[in-house]
């Protein structure tokens, strides 16, 4: 059975002496780890509630969090060689601005603002979806508002 890691928040299929195989940590221990986060993936351009990511609070702004993947990173001394080729080097230049880019904007509180930085811990370049460790709550009102959507 799946189950949601307290430790890294991915859903995981334990080993059989319980550990997660993805942090290698006790899946039943959860002393010093915080119950209210959750982990929950994101696709771009899907409404999010405005409640704070990282608190569950009413959220009063939004941070854009951005996110590229670059197709090609060419070895510096690449980079010199074609500088001495210049049509070349802008040639690649350009190829190197197709990259894939995503962009959204998170829920959250002036005060969270100041304490936490919104970092995703997993981006689905490929799908378009973003994951985040966010508060309980905020992910409980983002499943319903998908779960009315549906309807
Ligand atoms: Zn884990
Ligand atoms: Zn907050």
């Amino acid at each position: 059975m799946m189950v949601e890691c307290p430790h890294c928040y991915l859903s995981v299929l334990p080993n059989s002496d319980n550990t997660c195989p993805s942090c290698g940590k006790n899946i039943n221990d959860v002393t010093g780890t915080d119950l209210s986060n959750k982990i929950v993936e994101i696709k771009i351009g899907e409404e999010l509630p405005f409640i704070c990511c990282k608190c569950g609070q009413r959220a009063d702004e939004n941070v854009i969090v951005k996110e590229t993947m670059s197709s090609s990173k060419f070895p510096v001394f690449l980079r010199i060689i074609f500088l001495f080729f210049r049509p070349l080097y802008l040639l690649v230049q350009d190829n190197n601005s197709k990259n894939i880019k995503l962009q959204l904007k998170m829920p959250i509180c002036k005060m969270c603002k100041e304490v936490h930085e919104i970092k995703p811990s997993y981006v689905d370049f490929q799908n378009n979806k973003i994951s985040f460790i966010v508060n309980s709550n905020f992910r409980e009102e983002l499943y319903k508002k998908r779960r009315k959507e549906q309807e």
